[in-house]
């Protein structure tokens, strides 16, 4: 989230300035003490409410200006967050209710002058798994915090956090397929069963290559989207595939993490079970990319937004996939597949789950 929430910040240059030096630095300080003394601050979010997460809009948090109203400003924000994680951060992005409508705000954990901010923990959730990081509830009261981007454009100010986080998303996904992966193959490596080493036996062998090809692939599209990430700034198709190609790949690669690590759990037979084994942690943490920073449909109902926003958009991912034409039929098959699908509009929102799947 420090990594991710720089693009947002960007958009109110003085705050940006004040903290750019500091969440940029390589340094971790853990001291409670106010960012302005601090060698290198850490950012969090707060979006997500009772009745709004998913759909922010329903936010009620209500933001009060404390002088003069609109970027940059100062404000004095209420309400609750249901979910804030790594909630020791110096400082979180959030969004609340003005007169004219959700705007984005950032809310340091500590006032300026050392006092407390009106940021409370409640609760910290007794989650599936993510259990080093935690999670909590978060209630604002009288909380100080400055206006980040226009008033009333709280969303498309904070999407640029979002954006990156989901990016981070499908790499922390791909990277626990491959901590899986290595597991599996190290020891189906050294475990002997019916006279032949596991990775001998032919059926293991497909396990693993199946494996291995998968964790590949989610790899490579990672760094793809990061390559868009780097070039949009200079290049319109860039900027389009990418915002397509992250709803897609990190639905595809969270989603993937899930099975790809129960599978490679099993290689281990009943030790990848247990808890002295890496996989159980990693099995308990797999579901969690595919929720946060916009659940699986949230991310197909973005492809579609996407789609339809302009076809120039979609041109741009079928110009990715088209490029590999020719060198396997089952890829030429899909690339087929695929274009036919997309071409039919009707019940298109029924559709978006499998469309990847073609
Ligand atoms: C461990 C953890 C840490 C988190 N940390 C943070 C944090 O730091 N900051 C923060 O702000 N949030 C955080 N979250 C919250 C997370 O972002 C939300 O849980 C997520 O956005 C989904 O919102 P929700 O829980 O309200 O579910 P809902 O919005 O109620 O969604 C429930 C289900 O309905 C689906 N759905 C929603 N709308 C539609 C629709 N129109 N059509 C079809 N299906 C739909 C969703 O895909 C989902 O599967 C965290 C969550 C977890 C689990």
């Amino acid at each position: 989230m420090t990594f991710a929430v720089v693009p947002s910040l960007r958009l109110q240059p003085e705050l940006a300035a004040e903290w750019l030096p500091r969440i940029l630095s390589d340094e971790y300080d853990p001291r409670f003490v106010p960012a302005s003394q601090k060698r290198g601050v850490l950012f969090g979010m707060a979006l997500t409410e009772r009745q709004g997460g998913s759909d922010v809009q329903a936010n009620t948090t209500r933001a009060v200006p404390l002088g003069k109203s609109g970027a940059g400003e100062e404000y004095e924000l209420n309400g609750h967050k249901w979910f804030c994680s790594a909630p020791m951060c110096d400082a979180f992005l959030t969004l609340a209710q003005t007169n004219k409508g959700l705007s984005c705000f950032l809310l340091p954990r500590l006032l300026p002058d050392g006092g407390h901010n009106g940021f409370h923990l409640q609760r910290l959730k007794d989650k599936l798994g993510n259990r080093s990081n935690a999670s909590s509830e978060v209630e604002f009261r009288g909380a100080w915090a400055r206006m980040v981007g226009e008033e009333g454009r709280g969303v498309p100010t904070i999407i640029e956090m979002v954006r990156h986080t989901r990016l981070d998303c499908a790499f922390g996904s791909a990277a626990t397929m491959r901590r899986a992966l290595a597991e599996a193959l190290h020891h189906a490596t050294f475990r002997h069963a019916f006279g032949k080493r596991l990775l001998d036996q032919p059926l293991m062998r497909n396990v693993l290559a199946d494996l291995c090809l998968e964790t590949e692939a989610a790899t490579a599209l990672a760094l793809r989207l990061a390559r868009g990430f780097d070039e949009s700034p200079h290049d319109e198709g860039q900027r389009r595939f990418a915002r397509l190609a992250t709803a897609v790949g990190k639905y595809w690669i969270t989603k993937r993490a899930v099975a790809v690590v129960a599978e490679a759990l099993e290689c281990l037979g009943g030790n990848g079970y247990v808890e002295e084994s890496p996989l159980p942690r990693l099995y308990r943490d797999a579901p969690l990319n595919s929720i946060w920073e916009g659940s699986g449909n949230v991310q197909c109902l973005e492809m579609l937004r996407a789609v339809k926003k302009d076809a120039v958009t979609l041109e741009m991912v079928l110009q990715e996939i088209r490029a590999a034409r020719g060198g396997n039929k089952h890829c030429d098959g899909f690339a087929d597949r695929l274009e036919r699908e997309l071409a039919d509009s009707t019940q298109l929102e029924t559709r978006a789950r499998p469309l990847p799947n073609f």
